[in-house]
């Protein structure tokens, strides 16, 4: 996963400190892989997963539209050469006053999972489209999200009837089946539960027209994943099972998807110590933690895969922790890391598939710790 791209980079220019580097190429090839896999889907890119104004600008020249969620990354969206109808807001958590900045940037496609937010919407950005998120369980998903988006979809028919009442366009579902999704048939239940929300509108004659189908799609960590083709046969399936002949327009989101195996972070062996002479588990502390990019290690819920100049050697198992004062910065303790018995102090460390949420989760300076640098070649 580190291409010869970042080998070279790292190579020649020997960045001092830990570092992201992204390689455009292989962001291009999955945007091209999504859209071959899912020819009928439009691609709204998930800004947060990367927001570094390269990515945006290639995934804008490619065709790509964007799904975000504040202002300030619907003006990133902006810059890098997307209009304003190829922008959702699609948080459904938004101040009212952000909701009308956003109308005057021309924004017109929004996401709701509640009457009180379609009524700021509605207020904010009179006749736009709206779209009502329904909650999924995210059974499946390494990074799950829970109960904090979306409502049931008895609730996104109120939601939607309330819409229309008041002068949106009621145009669709959303759903998100939880990041890092390995289960194919995640979608197949979520498409079931998009389409009762369809069904129990249309028999009140408001029509739907779009089902976004969200994220989850995954990227290649410690264990191979489906190929995008299998996902995208996997939706179509599902699409046709429960739309038959009138599949709705379709949107995808893909964060980690798009932008995880695109990069890599160069870090460094900063101390390798014991707890007590008899311990068996060394104690690895790298130059970056929690604090500097690597949150999703929270719960050792993302493993990331380590390269060392030993690999192929012996291996002992390791606690790895970052270099902070802060006792919640151990990446990787109750499920201990093999590294090579030979590692020592110095050494480099590239953690492979970070290219999705690292930069925008580092800290601004906790223990004086400056954010992930990022270079994107
Ligand atoms: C975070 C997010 C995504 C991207 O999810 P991935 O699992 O990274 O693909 C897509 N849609 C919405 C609404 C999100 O919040």
């Amino acid at each position: 996963m580190a291409t010869q791209r970042i080998l070279d980079f790292l190579a020649t220019r020997r960045p001092d400190g830990p570092c992201l580097v992204v390689d455009l190429d292989v962001v291009r090839e999955n945007y091209l892989a999504f859209e071959r896999a899912l020819p009928d889907s439009k691609i709204y890119y998930a800004v947060k997963a990367n927001p570094a104004p390269e990515i945006l600008r290639l995934l804008a020249s490619l065709g790509s539209s964007f799904d975000t969620a504040s202002v300030a990354e619907i003006e990133m969206a902006l810059d890098a050469g997307a209009s304003a109808d190829r922008i959702s807001y699609g948080n459904t958590i938004k101040k009212e006053r952000d909701i009308a900045r956003a109308y005057a940037l021309g924004i017109r496609l929004f996401a709701v999972d509640s009457i009180e937010e379609v009524e700021k919407v509605s207020r904010a950005a009179p006749g736009s489209k709206v779209f009502c998120r329904v909650l999924t369980d995210g059974a499946g998903a390494e990074w799950p999200l829970s109960r904090k988006f979306g409502c049931v979809p008895a609730m996104a028919v109120d939601v939607l009837r309330r819409a229309k009442q008041i002068g949106l366009d009621a145009y669709g579902v959303s759903f998100h089946v939880g990041s890092q999704q390995t289960d194919l048939a995640a979608w197949d239940r979520a498409l079931g539960d998009a389409r009762m929300v369809f069904k129990a509108l249309a028999d009140e004659g408001i029509v739907l027209r779009m089902v976004n189908m969200g994220g989850g799609f995954p990227t290649r960590y410690l264990r191979d994943v489906p190929e995008a083709q299998a996902y995208g046969q996997a939706i179509f399936s599902a699409l046709r099972k429960h739309f038959g002949n009138r599949i709705p327009e379709t949107i995808i989101e893909p964060g980690r998807g798009m932008v995880g195996n695109a990069g890599v972070i160069k870090s460094e062996v900063v101390l390798i110590s014991k707890k007590a002479d008899n311990d068996n588990v060394r104690w690895v502390y790298l130059d970056i933690g929690k604090f500097g990019g690597l949150a999703e290690t929270m719960d050792e819920a993302i493993r990331y895969p380590l390269v060392t100049r030993h690999d192929g050697s012996e291996t002992a198992p390791c606690v790895l922790a970052g270099p902070t004062c802060d006792s919640a910065d151990v990446l990787y303790e109750k499920t201990p890391y093999p590294l090579p018995v030979s590692l020592t102090i110095g050494d480099e460390i590239l953690i492979e598939g970070t290219g999705a949420y690292t930069t925008t989760y580092a800290s601004v300076a906790f223990n004086g710790f400056e954010p992930l640098r990022a270079y994107v070649i």
